[in-house]
Order: C-alpha cells, then sequence, then structure tokens
C-alpha cells in the first residue's frame, strides 16, 4: 500500500472518535466520516506499520444512520464529528462504543442507555473564537481540525443563540486596531438568566470602548465585559491578570434552583441542560441520606455540592482554581447553605491528608477534568473507606483506568450511566457509581 493509492473499501467498525475501520489485506485504514457499512472509494493519505489513513473520495453506498450535516462548514471546521449522523443513532454509537471499551477491561459493569437531548442543537453557554490577522482581515471562527488555521464562519449548530448573535455583532464591528495582538474572545451566556460576559483575551490591552459601548447598547443582557492579558507562549488560552471594561468579572447561572456566581476563569459544564440530568443522576446513584457526610473532589464553583447539600449533614467540597473556591463560598451564602464548606488545594493533596486522619466520609464526589484522578488520590479515597464513590467523567479513556484503580482498591463499579453533554461531537459525560466490594 502506497500513499495516494486508491481502493474500494467497506466499513466495518467505527472508532470512538468518528473514524470509519476499513480492512485491505491485513492493513487496517482509518478513514474520517465512513459509517460502518458504507462502502467507498478511498485515497490513501498515510501509511504506518501496521495501518493506515485514508479519504473518502467518493462514497458509493450510504448508512441508514447518515443525514445531510445541518452545518455549511461541518467538513472543515474541528468542533463537531457527528453531524452527518442522525441523532438517535449517534447516541447508539456512544452507548455501544463505551460498553464495548469497557467490558473488554472490566466485566460485570452495566452501562445504561445514554440520555440525549430533546433538542441537541444551540445548547452550549461557552465559546472560545480565535482571533487571527491575515492580509490586513481580522479571522474569526473554530479552529479547523488539527490545526491552527481558522474555519470563519457566521454561525455555529452548538452554540447558544445569543452567543451567535454577540460572535455576529462583533464580527461586524470589530476594528483592525482593537484585533492586533488578540488572541482569542470568549463569551459565557447563562442559560436561566440570560446574562452574558465577553472576554477579550490577548497580549496587548488595546482600546476597546468603541465596541464596548455599541455592545451594551444592542444587548442589554451584557452583564461583564472583561480584558485578559496573555503574553504566554503555549496555547493555554487565559493569562493570569485581568481587568473589568464593564460591569463585573462575573455573571450570574442558575443550577437545580441554586443561583451560581461565575467568574470567567471558573469552570462551568458546556451545556447547562444536560449538566442538570448529569448531577441528578449522580445525586440519585449515591442514595443520599442526612447522615450523611460527603466529600466533593474537583468542585468547581460549588454546583454539586450544593445540589447534594439539602439531602445530606455536611458536604466538603476541593478545587483547586482560586477564583472557582471563591464563587464556591459566595454561592453558599447567597443560597443560603450552611452545610458546603469549600476548600482551596489539589485534590490528591487534600485525599492524603483525609487518608492521615482518618477522616469517615460516607459518599465521595469526584468531577475531574479529562486527564482523570491519579493513582495516589484513589488510593487515599480507598483508605478513607467511603460507602460509595460516585465519578463524574468527562472522559471515558481516563474513567476506564480509574475504574481499574479503584477494582484494584476493592471498590467496583455498580453502573455508568452516560449523559449526552456534547452532542454533535463524539465527547461523552458519564456518572459511575463505585461500591465496596
Ligand atoms: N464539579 C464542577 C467542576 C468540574 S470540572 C462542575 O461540574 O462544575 C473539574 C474541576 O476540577 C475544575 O473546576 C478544575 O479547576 C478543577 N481541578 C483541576 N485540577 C484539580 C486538582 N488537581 N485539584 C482540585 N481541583 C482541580
Amino acid at each position: 500500500m502506497r500513499k495516494n493509492e486508491e481502493f474500494v473499501v467497506t466499513c466495518i467498525d467505527e472508532t470512538n472518535q468518528a473514524a470509519g475501520i476499513a480492512k485491505i489485506d491485513d492493513m487496517v485504514v482509518f478513514v474520517p466520516g465512513l459509517l460502518k457499512g458504507e462502502k467507498a472509494n478511498i485515497k490513501i493519505l498515510k501509511v504506518q506499520k501496521s495501518y493506515a489513513f485514508g479519504k473518502i473520495m467518493q462514497r458509493l453506498e450510504s448508512s441508514k444512520d447518515r443525514i445531510e450535516p445541518a452545518c455549511k462548514v461541518f467538513n472543515k471546521c474541528g468542533g463537531c464529528q457527528y453531524q452527518h449522523i442522525d441523532y438517535q443513532a449517534q447516541l447508539r454509537r456512544k452507548h455501544d462504543q463505551l460498553e464495548k471499551r469497557i467490558l473488554r477491561k472490566l466485566k460485570g459493569i452495566e452501562v445504561r442507555e445514554v440520555f440525549g437531548m430533546e433538542y441537541p442543537f444551540y445548547y452550549r453557554n461557552k465559546a472560545q473564537f480565535p482571533v487571527q490577522i491575515r492580509d490586513e482581515k481580522i479571522l474569526m471562527g473554530f479552529y479547523r481540525l488539527h490545526s491552527n488555521d481558522i474555519v470563519s464562519c457566521d454561525h455555529c449548530m452548538i452554540q447558544s443563540k445569543k452567543i451567535n448573535d454577540l460572535y455576529k455583532f462583533i464580527q461586524e464591528h470589530i476594528t483592525l486596531e482593537m484585533a492586533q495582538g488578540l488572541r482569542h474572545i470568549l463569551m459565557r451566556h447563562a442559560y436561566k438568566t440570560n446574562e452574558c460576559q465577553i472576554v477579550f483575551i490577548g497580549s496587548k490591552r488595546n482600546n476597546f470602548d468603541d465596541l464596548i459601548s455599541k455592545l451594551i447598547h444592542r444587548f442589554p443582557d451584557l452583564k461583564s465585559i472583561v480584558f485578559n492579558l496573555n503574553t504566554r507562549k503555549d496555547n493555554v488560552i487565559l493569562g493570569e491578570t485581568y481587568e473589568v471594561l464593564f460591569g463585573r468579572d462575573y455573571i450570574y447561572e442558575s443550577c437545580l434552583s441554586n443561583k451560581v456566581k461565575l467568574h470567567f476563569k471558573s469552570f462551568y459544564q458546556v451545556n447547562p441542560v444536560q449538566m442538570e440530568v448529569l448531577y441528578e443522576q449522580a445525586i440519585k446513584a449515591a442514595k443520599l441520606n442526612k447522615d450523611m457526610r460527603c466529600i466533593e473532589l474537583y468542585s468547581g464553583v460549588g454546583t454539586i455540592g450544593m445540589a447534594i447539600s439539602k439531602y445530606v449533614k455536611e458536604v466538603i467540597g476541593v478545587e483547586i482554581v482560586e477564583e472557582a473556591v471563591k464563587n464556591a463560598k459566595e454561592n453558599c451564602q447567597i443560597n443560603q447553605i450552611e452545610n458546603c464548606h469549600y476548600i482551596c488545594q489539589d485534590a490528591t493533596k487534600f485525599a492524603k491528608e483525609c487518608a492521615h486522619t482518618k477522616m469517615k466520609i460516607d459518599v465521595v464526589f469526584v468531577d475531574p477534568p479529562r486527564k482523570g484522578m491519579t493513582s495516589q488520590g484513589i488510593e487515599d479515597i480507598s483508605t478513607i473507606q467511603p460507602e460509595k464513590i460516585v465519578y463524574v467523567s468527562c472522559n471515558p479513556e481516563t474513567l476506564i483506568r480509574d475504574l481499574i484503580l479503584f477494582k484494584e482498591q476493592g471498590y467496583s463499579c455498580k453502573f455508568i450511566q452516560p449523559v449526552d453533554m456534547f452532542c454533535q461531537t463524539v465527547g461523552l459525560e458519564c456518572v459511575a457509581l463505585i461500591e465496596k466490594e
């Protein structure tokens, strides 16, 4: 097999990253976008030792799951990977792939059907648009897949409509002077309160006055405009220091009836509708009662802790981002919740201290970032012998790795409830219930 050679193949399976799998002799060929059962003429793009990559030249037979993507730039933009698949079929794929991956490594875990959205579009409450200047023109949009090139577009099918409006308005009114040194524009739209926030992120504090006065005139729900200075050389989006240009450095949102104050540096789930579904599932899995003491690791602005506080005796939340911990404390005050306490600390260090002091804890909630927990954290959490651990995960790969580590500590996973937080993309969020054997 050589680069640029063409073949007719039938897709026998799919990866969880939306690539079709075909076989040519003994060689596995990954073909992005090709669906199981489809036949296509493909061109080989890259050949490795035991596998290759190809691209579809012409589809000869189409899957019944295939639909016309709603977005015009679906094939160029790296944001969505599943818009060419019917939504119910997206959910089936996510479930089946997860179940297959889990059962390969662990026995006896029930993987439940994925909870999908009724209307799986315009759901995201946060966008980070890259900005570049090319030939005296401002480019704003999304990154192309595996690239730093910007795909310009005037509309995004998964961002909230309000974010689309803000984005379009900025595109129309931003000047070249303002865009000098600008790297990203971050936007947040609180789904329940409608409050919006814009953060200009760049290496140079330009004068945005003219744009800001136009924006606040046009969008009365815009409550916060911030400039964030980022002179870093890497691809981390936010810098340390910032200046409030209008209003506040936070907005208000609401989650499971609690008011949530949200600093622009604080993490918040990107799908506010499914976030409530997810947390309801986490709470249900824990079977809480008023005698219980709980820990919430990776607590963000305290949304899970506040939601469980009315069912339990006490919650201790642990989070590393200072602004988020400050928000969590303020949020408890705003909502008159007195049995939640938040600590700014590394989750692994906190777990170590709990293990040392032999703290008595009934349920541990964890909601780590994509890289999952640490093996030390898992060991220390197991040492304090909670009855249950409820693991909320946005990355099935690290979830499976961590479930194996928990198993080695005598804690086994009973079931996994996936929730589709990232419709139209390959992402999947899960709640896993882990219990002492
Ligand atoms: N439970 C929250 C946040 C989940 S996201 C919610 O649903 O909104 C993961 C959180 O873990 C982020 O807020 C991130 O800042 C925090 N985090 C990342 N690394 C951490 C660490 N080592 N120790 C504690 N918190 C950490």
